[in-house]
This record gives structure tokens, sequence and C-alpha cells, in this order.
């Protein structure tokens, strides 16, 4: 794929913020197992750099899901892989790539919330509060950013740019 790309948030910003969220997770979870929650696709690259900035015992589940075709939210939220274990009792946090609508992560946290974990906190990288449908509360974001396409750090635009370093904004787009 070859757009144009501008450079949106930097991967020292990025890196800056994910050590100041495990720094806060490490503080929260104070010899405190947790289990956190990727969730597929957008958030693995945000996840694997956050849980390596928290001390403490943390295990990994991974939760797929897809809701968005092209730009656009398709509204709808399909579970693509569910969790391999059980969460009950657990400490749980779950990490994901933006918040946009706010149709996916209202649908994660009800889902997560009925296997009846011990604690929930949702953290998402970021999150557009323009563009937000439903009310969606997060406990943890990253970056609030204005209602723009944004690709990179596992975010993709049709498959392509999850590998970048960095947040970008498409120059070219309709
Ligand atoms: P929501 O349900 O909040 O509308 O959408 C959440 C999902 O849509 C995110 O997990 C992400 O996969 C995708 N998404 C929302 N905004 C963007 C964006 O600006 N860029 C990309 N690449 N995906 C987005």
């Amino acid at each position: 794929m070859n757009l144009k790309l501008s450079t949106y948030i930097s991967e020292e910003q990025i890196q800056k913020k994910v050590q100041e969220l495990g720094d806060q997770l490490t503080k929260k979870f104070k010899d405190t197992e947790i289990v956190a929650i990727c969730v597929l696709k957008g958030s693995f690259m945000f996840y694997s750099d956050l849980i390596r900035a928290i001390q403490g015992d943390v295990h990994c589940e991974f939760f797929g899901v897809s809701s968005y075709s092209g730009t656009s939210s398709s509204g709808e939220v399909k579970v693509t892989l569910d969790l391999a274990h059980s969460v009950e009792g657990k400490h749980v946090i779950l990490v994901e790539d933006i918040i946009d609508t706010g149709l996916t992560m209202n649908y994660l946290k009800s889902n997560i919330l009925s296997r009846k974990p011990k604690s929930l906190t949702t953290i998402a990288l970021l999150e557009k509060p323009d563009a937000l449908k439903v009310p969606c509360e997060i406990d943890m974001v990253g970056f609030k950013i204005p209602n723009d396409f944004v690709v990179g750090y596992g975010l993709d635009y049709d498959g392509y740019y999850r590998n970048l370093p960095y947040i970008a904004q498409v120059q070219n787009f309709q």
C-alpha cells in the first residue's frame, strides 16, 4: 500500500505514555496478580509494550473481535477468538487500541463483566471523544485525539500499516 502518511503521534511520545500507564498499573495492582486481555487485532503492539511496563504477575489472554470494515465502524461486533481461560474472580485489565463510536468497548465490557471478574480496568491507547455514539467510560486513556482516521502501532487500513512503530494519519484520504 502506497498512501502518503504523516506522523500523528511519534514513537517517543507513545513509549513515554506507555511507561506512564504501566507505572500507574504497577501501583494500582501492587502484590496482586492480574489477567491482561489483549483485544485483537488492533491492540497487540500497545498490549505487548504495556505488559512489559508493568511490574508484577501478569497472565496473558487474547480476545479477538472485529467491528470495522474500511474506515467506518459497522457497529456490529463479531467475536473471532474467545478467551482461553475463565476470568471469574480475577483482577482483569482490558487493553483496547482505540475508542471511536464506543460500541466495541461497551460490548467488550459487558461480555467480560458477564464472566464475573473480581475487578475490571479498561484501558485504551487512543480515544476520539467527538466520535462517540454511546456513552463509554474508560478507566485509563493514553491520548485523546480528534475525529481522524489513524493507522500504525497495531492499527490498520485494510490490513496494512499495523507494523508502523508510530501512529500516522493517511494524507490523501477521501
Ligand atoms: P468503535 O466500536 O469504538 O467504533 O471502534 C473500535 C474499533 O474500530 C477499534 O478497536 C479499531 O479497531 C477500529 N477503529 C476505530 N477508529 C479507528 C481509526 O482511526 N483507525 C483504525 N485503523 N481503526 C479504527
